[in-house]
């Protein structure tokens, strides 16, 4: 019964250091290829499109040269990706990867507003998406006074949009000389992957994570303690259900990245429809879920969700947002079935698992205990230490936490100590034998779904409108979203308007998730000295 905390108060994971190859994630990725080529990858359940492992990789390096080709990506370029989960989503991350570029991940259903910012941002090259989605990318280009190719994936044999460049002729076997690629030169420490994430305060920001952050947070959660795996062979293969969007660094890493290197199959949903959903998983024989708060709540009350649903689920992991524990136990009865129920928790900043619930624990209000090779450390607004069982800031150390924010020296002074711990903006309390609940966000950042609505990005669209002279936004509690943005918002002098045209005006520059369903007008937004929003005060007066 030993303390988890250590000198300094620093808490370490209490499973062993695990090594870190020295690769990328491809390699890392293709590393099994010869030992399931036949075995699926990807499939839709909806239309029964899909790839075997040995397709994609032979697509994917077919992408990845016409990508060095065709549209001169070389080392280190950025390549965005809008597309929900599709079965090719693999192929596309992977074909640029091993052209040597870097993946930027865009919400499919970012407006052009939102779209424009990322591509300006990440300065992306090119972008790969849908024919739905083309009018949106057209628009966000001339916002942006850009102009990059937009690579289309035909899936239902219809035409691609004019102006746009065909992904299957791109991705197909046998017409390019793929010897192009052995030109790349990429190491571990080079970024591959570029999300975004508003971190602790402020717009979204490109988090850069390289390949020895996302390799390493592979081996850290393949801890036999904490592992959800089954090894595949002739007669066995995993079948994940892949309803959290690959967008995400959730799904992109602890699914794509990790589990295709285990030569699993993902069921991959473009949309969440509870019937489909509820369906694919009894269909598709899912045995492993990857799951979010609003689908734990669904699969605990949805009428078609049944014994018979569950029948081969043997491991369910939530993340992303905070859980509600009833959720978990009502699921749990409805399925009437022991299963492996757990918890991560993490953040795009950490690739992002930092820490897992131990197989069999049965407490679903805690997140669990650090993964191998992190330690984490609980402080108080000074930066001191705190003990067991005191709340304070989460900080964490360790090999999956991201270089830095991209060209954001500020962001990045305020996120690490000087002495190298990563801020996460999380209040929470450690156990005396290391077990981690996450108790609040003392970060201004709001999560709708589990999805990032930063309130910044939200009071920068509101202070555009032409009678707006000021906003606050804030987060407050919602049924089944977990969190709701609300907006105070302070007039011009005469200004004619109401609620109503001001959530007609955000509506149209922000994704769905991101509406604001509540305004309360106000005489000014309270602030410090320094200018910043006091978004407590403004909670305890009007929340
Ligand atoms: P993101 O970068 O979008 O993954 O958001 C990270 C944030 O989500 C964290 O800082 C937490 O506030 C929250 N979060 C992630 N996982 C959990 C969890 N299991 N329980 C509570 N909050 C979580």
């Amino acid at each position: 019964n030993q303390s988890a905390f250590g000198p300094d108060k620093i808490v370490k994971s209490p499973y062993p250091n695990v090594e870190i190859p020295n690769m990328t994630v491809n390699d890392y990725v293709w590393q099994n290829l010869d030992r399931w080529p036949e075995r699926t990858v990807s499939v839709c359940p909806v239309t029964g499109r899909g790839y075997t492992y040995e397709k994609a990789f032979k697509l994917s390096n077919s992408f990845g040269a016409n990508l060095r080709i065709k549209f001169k990506i070389r080392d280190g370029d950025t390549v965005a990706v809008m597309l929900p989960n599709v079965p090719d989503y693999p192929l596309v991350v992977m074909g640029i990867l091993e052209a040597g570029g870097v993946v930027t991940t865009v919400n499919p259903i970012y407006t052009a507003y939102e779209v424009q910012r990322q591509l300006q941002m990440s300065a992306s090259k090119a972008i790969v998406t849908l024919p739905e989605n083309v009018k949106t990318i057209k628009d966000a280009l001339q916002l942006a006074k850009l102009d990059i190719p937009i690579i289309v994936i035909k899936t239902n044999g219809i035409a691609i949009p004019e102006g746009t460049v065909c992904f299957n002729e791109l991705s197909e076997d046998g017409h390019v000389d793929t010897s192009v690629l052995k030109q790349v030169r990429r190491t571990a420490n080079d970024i591959c992957i570029l999300p975004y994430s508003s971190g602790t305060t402020g717009m979204p920001k490109g988090v850069e994570l390289s390949n020895r952050n996302i390799i390493a947070n592979c081996e850290q959660i393949n801890e036999p303690l904490v592992a959800c795996h089954n090894e595949t062979t002739a007669t066995h293969q995993d079948s994940v259900m892949t309803i959290l969007p690959f967008f995400h660094i959730y799904a992109l890493s602890v699914i794509m990245f990790h589990k295709m290197s285990q030569g699993i199959k993902m069921v991959t949903l473009a949309k969440f429809q509870p019937e489909t959903f509820l369906q694919a998983v009894e269909k598709q024989r899912t045995n492993v879920l990857f799951a979010a708060p609003p689908v734990i709540l669904l699969m605990a009350s949805h009428p078609a969700s049944s014994p018979k649903t569950y029948e081969h689920l043997e491991v369910v992991i939530n993340g992303a947002a905070p859980l509600s524990p009833g959720d978990a136990e009502r699921f749990l009865d409805r399925a009437q079935r022991t299963m492996d129920f757990r918890q991560g928790y993490g953040l795009t900043e950490t690739s992002p698992v930092v820490t897992m619930t131990p197989r069999g624990l049965g407490d679903y209000s805690c997140v669990g205990r650090a993964l191998p090779n992190t330690e984490l450390k609980i402080v108080d607004d000074r930066l001191n230490s705190l003990g067991s069982n005191e709340k304070g800031e989460l900080l964490v150390r360790g090999p999956q936490v991201m270089r830095g924010y991209r060209q954001n020296p500020q962001a990045n002074a305020d996120s690490f100590t000087d002495d190298g711990w990563f801020r996460t903006g999380d209040l929470a309390v450690i156990s005396e034998d290391g077990l981690v609940t996450i108790a609040d966000r003392l970060k201004e950042l709001i999560k709708v779904k589990g999805f990032q609505v930063p309130p910044a990005e939200l009071e920068s669209v509101l202070r555009d409108h032409p009678s707006v002279a000021d906003a606050a936004v804030v987060g407050v509690p919602h049924a089944s979203h977990g969190e709701a943005p609300k907006a105070f918002v302070v007039l011009k002098n005469n200004a004619k308007t109401d609620p109503q045209n001001i959530k007609d005006f955000v509506k149209e520059r922000v994704a769905s998730y991101k509406r604001i369903e509540d305004i309360v007008f106000i005489d000014c937004v309270p602030k410090s000295s320094a200018g910043k929003i006091l978004r407590r005060v403004l909670k305890e007066q009007y929340c």
